[in-house]
């Protein structure tokens, strides 16, 4: 994505927020907190707009990006609370389950997940729930660079079969590292794929 053209079109902290929503298609981005989202966004937009380290449970948003003219970057808070059965649901929970049933131009959600704890139950309610939505879904497992290779393919191995028990479609599974950048030029591919035409 050429660098001039990224930015940071809105945020929302809840539902009457949302921005508009336009011809230009949307990917979003989603999963536990602390799985890497914001340093992944980062390494696709190379320009630092996402805050890394964020407190889990903090108040969070909604943020689009607009990565350029053909595409926007959704960038979805973080879960592991808001979807575990004994806490209230947070108004961050209502802003992820509006967003993902209700968005039109919402084209493919990218599911974030953490290699060296595997699936938890909130990132299964997820899979489920773009299932049902029958919205389009990429695994994506990040941190690579702290795995060693044989590791790796088992958890790929492991995720691939749960995978097939929670979604009906095909989910393809990418592997990234934000630190080291393995991966990117797939996931960067993926993503793309969903760029207006
Ligand atoms: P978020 O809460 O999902 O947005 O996660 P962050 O991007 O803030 O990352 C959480 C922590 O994991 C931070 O300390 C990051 O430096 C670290 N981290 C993120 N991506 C990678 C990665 O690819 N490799 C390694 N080794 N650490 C990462």
């Amino acid at each position: 994505f050429t660098k001039t053209k990224v930015g940071l079109l809105g945020s929302a902290k809840k539902v009457e927020s949302f921005i508009e929503e336009s011809s230009i298609p949307e990917v979003a981005f989603i999963g536990r907190s602390n799985v890497g989202k914001s340093s992944l966004i980062n390494s696709t937009t190379q320009r630092g707009l996402a805050k890394t380290g964020n407190r889990p449970g903090t108040t969070q948003s909604i943020n689009w990006y607009q990565i350029s003219n053909s595409l926007r970057l959704v960038d979805l808070p973080g879960y592991g609370f808001a979807f575990a059965a004994e806490e209230k649901l947070e108004t961050w929970g209502e802003l992820i389950n509006t967003y993902l049933t209700t968005r039109k131009t919402l084209k493919c959600v990218f599911v974030l997940v953490d290699p060296r704890f595997g699936l938890k139950d909130s990132d299964r309610q997820l899979l489920k729930l773009l299932d049902q939505q029958k919205i389009k879904t990429h695994v994506v497992m990040t941190k690579c660079d702290l795995m060693t290779q044989d590791h790796l393919a088992k958890r790929h191995f492991i995720i691939t079969q749960e995978i097939e028990q929670l979604h009906h479609s095909v989910v393809p599974i990418i592997m990234v590292s934000a630190k080291n950048l393995a991966g990117m030029g797939d996931f960067l591919n993926a993503v793309k794929r969903f760029k207006l035409k």
